[in-house]
């Protein structure tokens, strides 16, 4: 028998009368689509329900020929209480589970991303949502895909950039100096040094303006590979206000 992995199911549906088809990323393979015969009659080896968004660990099994893999347990590390009592953690952890599902190829084992990952939902599910977790999320996820733009330097001569008002463009791959970045969108030094800060780990203070300008930036960088809307970033915008304000520049 094979040791479970870490988990996060990433999305769940109905197959068939008891069966339930699982999207999970998985610390050792990556994501994996499988099924989970009779799910929604066993108790036992589903004892804490099968829901989106869950971390935990998973009891998985390779399918033959490539088809879909065997989920034959799983049990919940975290508590997802929250989510349900919270609109706002709900619509966090639905975006964050979204974006690797659409964004990460089937069996590319990425350690590195599946701790972002559930970092970034722990951390969510057990403090006040704070939009700051979703950006660096989005920033690993950009990293393990190589879509990443220089922050820190300039994109083609990999000259130091201004201090402030910095030369970028995205499709040319970021932070750009005062000579090569001639003509380019200006993006507030701040902004790439707190991209910088939060791939690091490191916790980072951002103005509400400057919030917004680091959304506003990976927004752009990561809708240039979506095939189609998220439909949990339709779900923020459903959500309306008041809400807490470090969740309030959240929405992606
Ligand atoms: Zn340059």
């Amino acid at each position: 028998m094979t040791e479970p992995s870490s988990a996060v199911l990433l999305r769940v549906h109905p197959l068939g009368e008891a069966d339930v088809l699982v999207v999970a990323h998985t610390e050792r393979w990556g994501k994996v689509r499988a099924a989970a015969r009779s799910a929604r009659r066993s108790k036992r080896r589903f004892a804490g329900g099968l829901g989106a968004g869950a971390v935990g660990a998973a009891e998985l099994h390779p399918g033959r020929g490539g088809g879909l893999w065997r989920l034959d347990g799983f049990v919940p590390r975290l508590d997802h209480g929250a989510m349900g009592r919270d609109l706002d953690r709900f619509a966090f952890v639905a975006y964050l589970c979204e974006l690797t599902d659409v964004l990460v190829e089937d069996l590319h084992p990425e350690p590195g991303l599946h701790a972002a990952l559930e970092w970034a939902i722990g951390v969510t599910l057990e403090q006040p949502p704070d939009a700051m977790a979703l950006r660096r999320y989005e920033l690993a996820l950009l990293h393990h895909l190589g879509l990443l733009p220089s922050f820190d330097g300039c994109c083609v001569c990999g000259a130091p950039t201004a201090a402030e008002d910095v030369p970028f463009d995205a499709t040319r791959g970021g932070a750009l100096c005062p000579s090569h970045g001639r003509g380019a969108p200006s993006q507030h030094g701040e902004v790439l040094r707190c991209a910088t800060a939060l791939l690091a780990g490191e916790s980072v203070e951002l103005s509400t303006p400057l919030r917004r300008a680091l959304r506003d930036l990976l927004r752009a960088q990561i809708h240039g590979h979506l095939r189609t809307p998220l439909r949990s970033v339709e779900l923020f915008a459903h959500l309306g206000r008041p809400r807490t304000a470090a969740a309030a520049d959240g929405a992606p």
